[in-house]
């Protein structure tokens, strides 16, 4: 078990309806009680939660006095309105946020909008903003789907934290020696920041599986075949996943990660549980 309590934050997504959105804050009340460092709430890229991810983002930070940071991406999105939308988030007193580049939905091509790459749109909102968010980009341990190796997307990643960027987030992954390893080569390439694991508890195979198909997170063979076997057995999925995930935890906290950053799909339990079973309470 780990002594030091690390900082946690939680990820939600905005929702399209209203019991959703009662879930959502129901769920943000209870993680209230462990003093999150921060929430944060994602945004579809191309401007689809536009407006629900900034009524999320200011109603979780008014209600909860959790700092909470809106997901802000690129692509599709021209100069004009990300500089609104930045406006709009300084003068509510938001003073985080996750900067991306987004992935618009198929079809639309990448080409739209002005700023390709998400160390565009960090350079962008410190060239609009100054100092005022403390800023947080994406990190891919197991390296992003899309880049031509490992080598050119930890140069990528390197332009981002130049660029200005005050930590990093990681992609969830299920095998903690690829964080080491990224961590490792990003700190010899003289990156001091941060670097947060992303962790995704484990509540239902097949989304899981389609999920990580898309963003290139890895489920390893011997994790996989377990779940496949577990079938419809929800329960046994939830108590095997939530051991797994747990003991990377510890072995990520135990390796020197500087805080776990939850993605809740909107739920409390399965985030909770691993963090109790870490030994850490509210
Ligand atoms: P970038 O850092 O721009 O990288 C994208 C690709 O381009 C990589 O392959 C990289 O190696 C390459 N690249 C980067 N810079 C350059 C350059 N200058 N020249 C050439 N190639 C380059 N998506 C959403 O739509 N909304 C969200 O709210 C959201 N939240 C996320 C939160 C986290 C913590 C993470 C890890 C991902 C999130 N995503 C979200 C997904 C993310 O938008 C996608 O993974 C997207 O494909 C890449 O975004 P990025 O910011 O990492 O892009």
């Amino acid at each position: 078990m780990t002594t030091i309590q690390p900082s946690v934050s939680f990820e939600f997504f905005p929702t399209k309806t209203e019991a959703g959105h009662e879930k959502l804050l129901n769920t943000a009340r209870q993680l209230t009680d462990y003093a999150p460092e921060f929430f944060s709430c994602t945004y579809g890229a191309g401007g689809s939660t536009r407006d629900r991810t900034y009524n999320t983002v200011l109603q979780l930070s008014n209600e909860t006095r959790i700092p909470t940071a809106p997901h802000l991406s690129c692509v599709g999105d021209s100069k004009a309105e990300l500089r609104a939308l930045l406006e709009q988030y300084r003068s509510a007193g938001i003073n985080r946020i996750v900067a991306l580049r987004g992935d618009l939905p198929s079809g639309m091509g990448l080409s739209s909008g002005e700023l390709r790459y998400a160390n565009e749109l960090v350079s962008f909102i410190r060239e609009e903003t100054g100092d005022h968010f403390h800023i947080e980009v994406a990190a891919y341990p197991e390296t992003h789907p899309q880049a031509r190796n490992f080598e050119a997307d930890l140069a990528n990643f390197v332009r981002k934290i130049k660029a200005g960027a005050n930590g990093a987030i990681t992609q969830y992954f299920f095998n903690a020696d690829s964080y080491f390893y990224f961590i490792e080569r990003a700190r010899k390439l003289g990156v001091e920041v941060p670097v947060i694991p992303g962790i995704m508890p484990i509540t239902n195979y097949s989304s899981l599986a389609r999920f990580s198909e898309a963003c290139g997170a890895e489920i390893p063979r011997w994790i996989r075949k377990q779940l496949e076997a577990y079938a419809d057995d929800v329960k046994s999925i939830q108590a095997f996943g939530e051991e797994v995930v747990t003991t990377m935890c510890e072995r990520l906290l135990a390796g020197g990660a500087p805080a776990l950053h939850f993605y809740t799909l909107n739920q409390a339990e399965p985030s909770l549980a691993i963090w109790n079973n870490l030994g850490f309470k509210s």
